[in-house]
């Protein structure tokens, strides 16, 4: 009797679609869990609202990829300690393997005081907002007028893309710790905030900081020429940079409202060729009614994957290769052994890492592990898969969960569509999981 792998893919973000793609073409069957209704996971939830092109083509790439009939898609399903289903679950059901591509969901503080005040928020929880993402979706978010945002890579310019342009409050104010050459952003994605910069107070800030930039040999007059454009900024929204400075203190007021963030200014210093910056111990404030954190992400403790400082802790036995093998392999520092059968790719594995491309090209490579591994084993005749499929179904009906199967997400795409079209716009999403689930069980029983 042929036997065949019947392996749980945790998350259905690009590395679980992706990943799940190269685990169906070895043979096997996958059943990917997903907390979310709909896959797609950050391409879904975080790429900005208006790249059409990007998002509707990886839709139609994931449609595609989930179809195959050895794709069995679980949503609305939490997998992690005191959720639907737990990691012991799984293991008691017993998979031939378990993957955990559940992305970064944990929220990286700056252990700052003030921090929790009203009005501070992590760029997940905002991009995942006007993303449609439930619970983010409807839940309130005190803007203001007057937004720091910390950090300088992408996740910051979509922010600031959303505050001045869609948003159109007044000023954004970017902190970064180092200076304008150590910008994490891409120039191409800047393009549609640049025309809020002020230039004037651009050059202010580089002269500001003239001596610190220099000191690390840093040319000014060419940072001038490549930060400083002319003109004011478009329709009185501006964006601002406070370079070399490290936030030290949220203030508040007496309702617990931010009011200003305080900065430690910092210099830098060249340490093995790179930029490094330190404090001065002179302190300065930013005056700001909203202050949010684009400082990445970290992966979710509450999974139950051995955690230490942000990540999933894996195998620390490097094997030849980039990444090695053993970078996939969660790894039990007590006990010293890896988790039998258990393999994190994507985000899971590095938080906050590359966009979409990488991703999957993590996931593929992932996923050379966890076909090697399963070439050594059995693997479960149809009967047996199917009874294993049914304990999954059992355990999550037996804790409430409603499970929404692929063919329930092709109905929800097909009215959020029909919706989009009445709206004259390319998009349309429901913002409540009630609200999907309500429409999901209407056009089925209207059939
Ligand atoms: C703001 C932002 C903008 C971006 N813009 C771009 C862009 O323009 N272009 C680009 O190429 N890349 C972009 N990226 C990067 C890209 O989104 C990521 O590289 C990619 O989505 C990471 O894939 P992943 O599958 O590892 O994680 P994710 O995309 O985060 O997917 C994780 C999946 O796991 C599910 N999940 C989470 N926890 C659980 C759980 N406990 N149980 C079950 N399921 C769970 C989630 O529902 C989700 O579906 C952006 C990222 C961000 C944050």
């Amino acid at each position: 009797m042929t036997k065949q792998h019947l392996v749980a893919v945790v998350g259905a973000g690009p590395a679980g679609i992706y990943g799940t793609r190269k685990l169906a073409e070895a043979g096997h069957r996958v059943v990917l869990l997903n907390r979310d209704i709909k896959p797609g996971g950050l391409a879904e939830y975080g790429i900005f609202v208006d790249k059409e092109k990007m998002k509707t083509g990886l839709r139609k790439q994931f449609k595609r990829i989930l179809a195959d009939p050895r794709v069995f898609y679980l949503g609305h399903v939490s997998v992690g300690d005191n959720q639907a289903l737990t990691l012991s679950d799984l293991k008691e059901i017993g998979l031939s393997a378990v993957v955990v591509t559940a992305g970064a969901q944990g929220t990286k503080k700056l252990g700052i005081p003030g921090e929790e005040s009203v009005g501070v928020y992590h760029a997940k929880d905002v991009v995942y907002h006007y993303n449609s993402l439930p619970p983010f979706s409807q839940q309130k978010f005190e803007i203001g007028r007057r937004v720091a945002i910390i950090g300088m890579g992408n996740v910051m310019v979509d922010i600031a893309n959303w505050l001045l342009n869609h948003k159109k409050i007044d000023r954004v104010v970017v902190v970064a710790r180092r200076g304008p050459l150590e910008k994490a952003y891409d120039d191409s994605e800047f393009e549609v905030i640049e025309q809020y910069l002020d230039n004037a107070a651009m050059r202010k800030e580089i002269e500001r900081i003239r001596p610190q930039l220099t000191a690390v040999g840093q040319n000014v007059d060419d940072i001038l020429a490549k930060f400083v454009k002319q003109g004011e900024p478009a329709e009185g929204r501006r964006l601002e940079f406070r370079y070399l400075c490290a936030p030290t203190k949220v203030i508040a007021n007496s309702d617990g409202w931010v009011t200003a963030l305080e900065v430690e200014e910092n210099e830098m210093i060249l340490k093995d060729g790179k930029t490094v910056a330190t404090g001065t111990g002179k302190h300065s404030r930013v005056d700001v009614d909203c202050l949010i954190y684009a400082i990445g992400d970290q992966v979710d403790a509450s999974l139950g994957l051995p955690f230490s400082r942000g990540a999933f802790v894996t195998n620390p036995e490097k094997l030849p290769g980039d990444p090695s093998p053993a970078a996939y392999q969660p790894y039990d520092p007590q006990a010293r052994k890896v988790l039998e059968g258990i393999f994190v790719a994507g985000w899971s594995r590095n938080a906050s890492v590359g966009l979409v491309g990488v991703a999957k090209q993590d996931a593929e490579r992932g996923m050379k592990v966890v076909n090697e591994y399963l070439n050594s084993k059995e693997g479960f005749t149809a009967g047996e898969m199917e009874a294993k499929i049914e304990a999954m179904l059992e355990t999550l009906k037996r804790k409430g969960a409603s499970v929404v199967t692929k063919e329930d997400v092709e109905i929800l795409d097909g009215v959020e569509q029909e919706e989009a079209r009445k709206r004259k716009t390319w998009d349309f999403k429901f913002t409540s999981d009630d609200k999907m689930l309500e429409v999901i069980k209407e056009r089925k029983t209207a059939r």
